[in-house]
C-alpha cells in the first residue's frame, strides 16, 4: 500500500465556510494575479453532468481545451475513473462522513489513501497544465481541509458572513439554466436548516483548522477593503474602477460567467426576508457572534 505523501511545491489557497458567503467572488479576486489559478468549487470535479456545464471561458467543460487536458492527464495519472472518484469523495467529504474521515486521519484505509493521492494528482495536473504554482479552490466543505493539509502546501481562508446576508441569499430562487450557470433549480431554503447548517459548518472549520495556516475573513470586510486580502494577493490594489473576470473557473456561483465583475459595497436590502426571519437572523447573530 502506498502512503500519502505531501507535495509542498503545489500551493493551495482553500476557501472554506458556509455557502452564500461570497466565495466565488473571493476566488476571482485572489485569482487575479500572476501564477495563480482560480479553479472554483473543485470538489465538483466528479459531479454527474459536469462536462455539460459551462466554464467561465463560455465553452461547455467538454469543449474547453484547458479542462479537457486536465481531465485527460489527471485520470491517466490517478488510474481511477471519475465515477470511482465521486464515490470516494462522498465517503469522506460531507458532514455525515466526518466520523469516518477522522478515523481515517489516524488509521488511513486504502480507499482514503487512494482518495488523497488522486486529489493530489488533480492539483498537480492543474498546476502543470495552467503553469500556476498556486491554485484557489473554493469548495467550502470543512472536511476537505483535512484532506488538503495532507497533500499540498495549504493556506486556508475561513470565509464568514453575517447571518442576515446568508439567509437573504439562501431565500433566493432561480430556475435551472446551465448556460447562465444555474446547474439545478434553486429553491428558497428553510430558515432553520440554513441557520443550523451555517453554524455547524463554521464550527467544523474552526476545529479542522487547528494547526493549519488559516485566516478568518468576513464577506463585509473583503468587499469594502481590499487590504485584507493583501497577504493572499499583493497585486490587488483598490477595487475602485477595477473590473475582474476569471478565465477558466468551473462550478460555483453563476457570477463566474460574467465578464465585467465590479466590486462595490451595495447596502444590503434583505429583500428576500420577512420581518420575522430578519429578526431571528439578527438575534442568532448576537447570541453566536463568532462567525458574523
Ligand atoms: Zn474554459
Amino acid at each position: 500500500m502506498t502512503k500519502i505523501k505531501i507535495n509542498k511545491s503545489v500551493s493551495v489557497i482553500y476557501i472554506s465556510g458556509d455557502g452564500y458567503s461570497g466565495s466565488t467572488l473571493l476566488d476571482i479576486l485572489l485569482g487575479s494575479q500572476k501564477n495563480v489559478f482560480s479553479s472554483g468549487e473543485l470538489n465538483n470535479i466528479s459531479r454527474e453532468g459536469l462536462l455539460k456545464e459551462f466554464c467561465s471561458c463560455d465553452k461547455q467543460l467538454s469543449d474547453c481545451e484547458l479542462w479537457s487536458d486536465i481531465f485527460e492527464k489527471w485520470l491517466v495519472k490517478s488510474r481511477i475513473t471519475v465515477d470511482e472518484y465521486r464515490v470516494l469523495k462522498l465517503r469522506y467529504e460531507r458532514n455525515k462522513a466526518t466520523p469516518r474521515l477522522l478515523f481515517n486521519c489516524v488509521f488511513p484505509s486504502k480507499k482514503f489513501i487512494d482518495y488523497c493521492n488522486s486529489t493530489k494528482f488533480l492539483f498537480e495536473t492543474i498546476s502543470e497544465v495552467t503553469n500556476c504554482n498556486t491554485i484557489i479552490d473554493s469548495s467550502k466543505i470543512p472536511q476537505r481541509i483535512l484532506v488538503l493539509k495532507r497533500i499540498v502546501s495549504l493556506r486556508n481562508i475561513h470565509l464568514t458572513r453575517n447571518l442576515v446576508g446568508v439567509l437573504n441569499s439562501a431565500k433566493k430562487s432561480k430556475s435551472k439554466n446551465i448556460k447562465k450557470g444555474y446547474e439545478t433549480n434553486i429553491r428558497p431554503r428553510r430558515t432553520s436548516k440554513t441557520i443550523l447548517d451555517s453554524d455547524v459548518k463554521n464550527l467544523l472549520v474552526e476545529l479542522f483548522t487547528i494547526g493549519v495556516n488559516s485566516k478568518k475573513i468576513a464577506y463585509d470586510e473583503f468587499i469594502t477593503n481590499s487590504k485584507i486580502l493583501l497577504p493572499f494577493n499583493k497585486d490587488l490594489g483598490d477595487y475602485k474602477d477595477k473590473i475582474f473576470f476569471t478565465p477558466h473557473m468551473i462550478a460555483g456561483n453563476a457570477l463566474r460567467l460574467k465578464k465585467n465583475i465590479e466590486i462595490f459595497k451595495k447596502p444590503e436590502t434583505n429583500s428576500n426576508l420577512s420581518n420575522k426571519q430578519l429578526m431571528l437572523a439578527k438575534l442568532i447573530g448576537i447570541i453566536f457572534p463568532f462567525w458574523k
